[in-house]
């Protein structure tokens, strides 16, 4: 009898149409509860050298202003421009290349340098929810910019090296290949169904519970049946929204509490300051109404066994698909059984 807690098999995730091969045989070990006492790196609440702290120098001469609360700027170093010009390139085919403009903008979620959405106050964490809104809904309405991607790198695992607390947006003229295959999944399945994809996946999640995390009244947090990383979940809202800016004020300040929640729960699944990337996505705004679309929140953490031990991605997966051991239940399973009071606030 074929048992997904047992046996080999491949997922399919449904958002991309890609598969991933889940190898629960081998971790038939029970959890063995592994957390590694790190030395609590003490940041000062400001530092003088961080180029995102309240009046500090960037790079090429500006300056920040004394800001007390968020503080949003044009990327000194952006991947895209707004001024690129159009062409293209091509050749027989195969080679061939688009000009892409586009803005990048930083967002610094609160003055203290030594924070986490973990452990900012939940209004300040709602103050960065007013401001995703307020910035997806300026970029949105400039006709060159087709997708908004809002996201966060935390952590130097993750190649970010300034533990300032921030995020970044990257608002391009072409819809980036992620959100084009979510948006065909997304458009056939409402086709087909009538109904939303994820507002269809988010009712099995809540009918089973097997995989769900934590909710609150206006959204859910799960470890999506077809995750990939080890502790990868996905946070979806309850009711029909395409884009962040559509939330209302209550949605929003309980977007800003289940994020809060959910980082507290990485934070201390191995009592570290979790590393992740974590980012909306959402409908692409070149003027379409995309009703097809839900908006929704991936977390990719790489962590796996301890606040050291990260999860590869090589071999077989950079050459033939993602493969996981530890099943999205049992997953699930150990982020529930978590606190939600922050381990640094437990030993005070
Ligand atoms: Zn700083
Ligand atoms: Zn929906
Ligand atoms: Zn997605």
């Amino acid at each position: 009898m074929f048992d997904l807690a047992a046996h080999p098999h491949r997922r399919l995730n449904p958002l991309t149409r890609e598969w991933v091969l889940v190898s629960p045989h081998r971790t038939k070990r029970p959890w063995q509860g592994q957390v590694e006492k790190k030395a609590r790196a003490q940041l000062p609440p400001y530092d003088a050298g961080c180029y995102l702290c309240p009046g500090n120098e960037r790079a090429g001469g500006r300056w920040n202003p004394p800001y007390t609360g968020t503080f949003v700027f044009d990327n000194d170093f952006a991947a895209l421009l707004p001024a690129t010009p159009a062409g293209s390139f091509e050749k027989a085919g195969l080679l061939v290349a688009d000009a892409e403009p586009g803005l990048c903008r930083v967002i610094c979620f609160s003055p203290r340098h030594d924070l986490t959405v973990s452990r900012m106050e939940l209004g300040q964490v709602r103050q960065v929810a007013d401001v995703w809104a307020e910035q997806f809904a300026e970029l949105a309405a400039k006709p060159f910019l087709n997708y908004v991607q809002i996201f966060e790198n935390r952590g130097a695992m993750m190649g970010c090296s300034n533990p300032h607390p921030h995020c970044q947006i990257w608002a391009s003229h072409s819809i980036p290949n992620e959100i084009v295959k979510e948006t065909n999944s997304q458009l056939a399945y409402l086709t087909t169904h009538g109904s939303p994809l994820l507002d269809d996946y988010l009712n099995l999640e809540l009918a089973s519970g097997e995989r769900l995390v934590l909710e609150n009244e206006h959204f859910a947090v799960v470890v999506p049946f077809w995750a990939i990383w080890p502790f990868e979940t996905i946070v979806l809202p309850k009711r029909h929204v395409t884009g962040i800016d559509l939330f209302t004020s209550g949605e929003r300040a309980a977007l800003a509490s289940i994020l809060k929640r959910i980082t507290t729960r990485y934070d201390n699944l191995f009592e570290t300051s979790f590393p992740y990337s974590m980012g909306f996505h959402q409908r692409p705004t070149d003027g379409a109404a995309h009703l097809e679309w839900c908006f929704h929140a991936h977390f990719y953490p790489p962590l796996l066994r301890s606040a050291t031990v990260k999860k590869f991605m090589v071999g077989y997966e950079f050459l033939a698909c993602p493969q996981r051991d530890i099943t999205a239940e049992a997953a699930a399973a150990r982020l529930r059984e978590l606190s939600e009071r922050h381990y640094l606030e437990e030993e005070d």
